[in-house]
Parts: C-alpha cells; structure tokens; sequence
C-alpha cells in the first residue's frame, strides 16, 4: 500500500498495540443529495467500475451510486475469481483482452491490493474434435495479442499431476493454457473500486433500493427510491440479475433470464492446484484460493429464480464431475456454498448499450463470466455515458442485435437458449 493510502506495517503494528481502534472507513456515508449528473443503479463490481471511471476518465464527479444492499453483497462477492481473456469470437476477444490490460495494472491504478495472481487459466480437452476447436480459439487469442498455448497430455501432466489420467470416459487429450489469466480477490476488487470512486467525490450510497426510473417526454428524469426521489440528467442500470425487474421500471422487457449459480468452497489445503482448470467434458472449473480452499463450481440450476441458493440435483452434479476430474477431492470436505443471480443473455454475450430513452442506459447479460469483466465492462460503459459514444472493445455489445439478429456472439455454439450458456 501506498505512502498516503492510510495503511503501512507501523499502522498494522500500533493498531496491534492498541485495540485496533484507530482505524477509519474506507468511504464515506453520505446522504443522498437531490440531484446528480449521473446515477448508477447498482453496487456491484461493474457499477462501481463506472463510477471510478467517470470520475478518473472523464471528470465526471457529482455521481452517486444507488445500491439496495451493501458494496461487494451482489455477485462481484460471490463468484470463483476467475480472471481470463481466452474469448474466440469478434467483440468478446477485444473486450475482454482490454479488460485484462486494466487487470494487469488494476492494483497500481487502485492504489489497493485486489491480490490479482496470474497464475493461468488451464481448459482440458478430451477428444480430436474439442483439441482442434482450441487449436482454432488458441490461434484467436493469440491474433488477438494475447497468450495461448496448446499443451500436450504429457504437459498437462506436468502442469496438474493430481488430475486423473486413466479415467477411459474422459481421457485427457491435451489443454489450452492461457497463462495471464487466474484469480483476484472479488471483494477486494470491489472495495478497490469503491474507495477510488469516493475518494474521487462519487457518493456511495447503500441500502437504497431503486423502485423507480422517472421518464418525461421519452427522457430521464431521476429515480424514485426507498430514500426518496433523486433527479438526475443520467441514469446508468447496472444490476445484473435484476436487470428485468429494473429495467421493467422504464418500461423495458429485456431479452434476459435470470439464473442461479453455484459456487463451493473446501477446507484449507495444502497447495495442491497450480491454477484455474477446467475440465471439458461438462461444465466444471476448479482452483486454489490464498487461504488453502478448494474453489469450484458448474452449471447453473437450469431454471429461472431470483433465489441467491442453489439446489441439491446441481450439488451432486458438480460433486460428481470434481469427482471424475481428481478422485483425491473425495478426501477434501466442504465447507460451505452459495449462489448467485445470473442475467443470463440468449448469446451468452453482454449488452452495454443506449435505450429508447433519453439519458437512460443499459449494462447487463453477463452471465457467469462478469467479473472478468469488472474493469472493461465499468471504462466502456464510463466511455458511453460520458461522450454518447461506444468504445471501441465493447461496440459490438447492442441490445437490437436480439431484435435483428445481426451481430449475435454465441461463443458457446449453443444457440439461443439463455441457460446453455
Ligand atoms: C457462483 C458464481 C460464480 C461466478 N464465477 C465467475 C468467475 O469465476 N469469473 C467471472 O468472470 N465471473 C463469474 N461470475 C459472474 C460474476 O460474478 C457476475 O457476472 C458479475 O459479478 C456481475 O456484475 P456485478 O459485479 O456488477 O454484479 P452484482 O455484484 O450482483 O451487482 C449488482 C448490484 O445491483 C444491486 N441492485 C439490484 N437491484 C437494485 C435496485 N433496484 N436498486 C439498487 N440496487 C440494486 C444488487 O444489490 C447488487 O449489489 C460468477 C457468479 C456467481 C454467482
């Protein structure tokens, strides 16, 4: 931490000494003011973000951040940390290969330790066919400008020896290896953020939900909350899996389902896992936190609910393929899981966009691949509100695209069924 940032090894020892009292919060609590330029509906990571970025990019400060909750309580605090710009197709690759350049500087920039470990993200491969399609991703990553490598099963082996060779049904082909990509603590990616914005003169304000959006004449107005009305000249949605039910308040049925996901966590290992893996046949990924913990999660529940728990059928599911990838987990207990909403999109790609209506914008369908995508997603959608322009790496990202069908990203070839994705 930095010379003026309030923390050192002198300040960690005297607090020691002394009761740990004299420290101070973070950011401020203020009271909602009247009236803003810009109101963000939603604390999340990506809300957040945009704060930080209209305040650092664009000057933009009389801002407030509207969240019902508290700072990092939505899934930016809830997700397996996965960091990664392995995308193939046109608009994902150059977004997210521009929200992992702001990764890499993240904790410079933030003047906060989010622990961003850069510790690979490693896909599995189990046939011919899935080896081929990552020789055509890896390429793609690569004529994109980021790393790709395509590992042998002898490299593989090297890489995660604790991986089961000899299992006949899956057998292990090779992997793609995407080396700048890995983990970050989420909620500190939040709080990062969160202070930066602050300390820029952003108004954080927490438990304050948006029941609301106020539209005159085809242009925002304000908001109307559970601590009154605030007007502003711009409103930015950003809630993720309550897009719908927000958007809903400006007369918007968006082309989103929401979606539970589940996540898992062990007891403290030893290290066992060299970084993120994630085995091809079915959807489970697994890596190794800090403090010793297994990671890991799957699919999603496979129905729509804005319930933050999971079910028992997708527990056994994911136990069985962690199961089937390293038989050793059996001997790691559990120690606790949780879910998330997820706004799922029908290409599984997201939308930073305009609406119909004047000064009223839109940032959601991020599936379960949004927190990657915290510092790209927040400096397009600044980009956006501030200049009324779309930036470059997330141009592609058009609600009308689910009207016209021009320009869809379906990366996962599975069409356009909200839960396959
Ligand atoms: C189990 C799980 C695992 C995941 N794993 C990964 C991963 O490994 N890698 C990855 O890239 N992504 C992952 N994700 C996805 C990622 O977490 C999300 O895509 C991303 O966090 C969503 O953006 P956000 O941070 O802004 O959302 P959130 O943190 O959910 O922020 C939205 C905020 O809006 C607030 N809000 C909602 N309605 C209102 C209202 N009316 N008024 C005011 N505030 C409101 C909510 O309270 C919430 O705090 C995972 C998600 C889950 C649940």
């Amino acid at each position: 931490m930095g010379l003026f940032s309030g923390y050192s090894g002198v300040k960690v020892i005297k607090e020691g000494l002394f009761g740990q009292k004299g420290w101070k919060p973070v950011w401020r609590d203020p009271a909602p003011k009247a009236d803003y330029d810009v109101v963000i509906i939603g604390g999340g990571g990506h809300g957040l973000s945009t704060a930080y970025y209209l305040a650092k990019e664009h000057g933009i400060t009389n801002v407030a951040v509207l969240e019902k909750g508290y700072i990092g309580g939505g899934n930016v605090g809830r997700n397996t940390t996965i960091v990664r710009a392995n995308y193939m197709l046109p608009g994902n690759s150059e977004f997210y290969s521009h929200s992992l350049k702001l990764w890499e500087g993240m904790e410079q920039d933030l003047n906060y330790n989010t622990m961003m470990s850069q510790r690979g993200v490693m896909m599995l491969c189990h046939s011919d066919g899935q080896r081929d399609y990552f020789a055509r991703r890896g390429n793609s990553m690569v004529n994109q400008g980021d790393d790709a490598e395509l590992l042998t099963p002898e490299q593989v082996r090297a890489e995660a020896p604790m991986i089961d060779f000899d299992n006949v049904r899956f057998p292990i082909y090779g992997g793609l290896m995407h080396r700048r990509g890995g983990t970050a603590r989420h909620d500190a990616v939040a709080w990062g953020y969160a202070r930066g914005a602050d300390t820029r003169g952003v108004d954080l304000i927490q438990n304050c939900e948006v029941t609301g959006i106020d539209i005159e004449g085809g242009v925002v107005r304000g908001v109307q909350t559970t601590r009154g009305a605030i007007r502003a000249k711009k409103v930015a949605i950003v809630v993720a899996g309550r897009s719908s039910q927000v958007a809903a308040m400006a007369g918007m049925r968006l082309p989103i389902e929401s979606h539970v996901l589940q996540a898992f966590v062990s007891e403290g290992l030893k290290p066992i896992m060299p970084g993120v893996i994630s085995f091809g046949m079915g959807h489970f990924y697994i890596s190794q936190s800090d403090k010793g913990g297994l990671v890991f999660g799957g699919d999603l529940d496979f129905y729509s609910s804005y319930a933050a728990r999971g079910n028992l059928p997708m527990k056994e599911h994911v136990m069985d393929a962690a199961m089937t990838l390293m038989p050793s987990i059996g001997k790691a207990k559990v120690l606790r899981s949780w879910g998330g909403i997820m706004d799922m999109s029908p290409d599984g790609s997201p939308i930073i966009d305009k609406t119909d209506t004047d000064g009223l914008f839109l940032n959601c369908g991020w599936c379960y691949g949004g927190f990657k995508a915290v510092p790209g997603s927040g400096f397009s959608y600044a980009h956006l509100i501030a200049t009324g322009q779309h930036h470059k790496p997330a141009a592609r990202y058009r609600l009308d695209r689910f009207r016209t069908g021009a320009g869809l990203m379906d990366e996962e070839g599975t069409g356009s069924q909200h839960n396959l994705h």
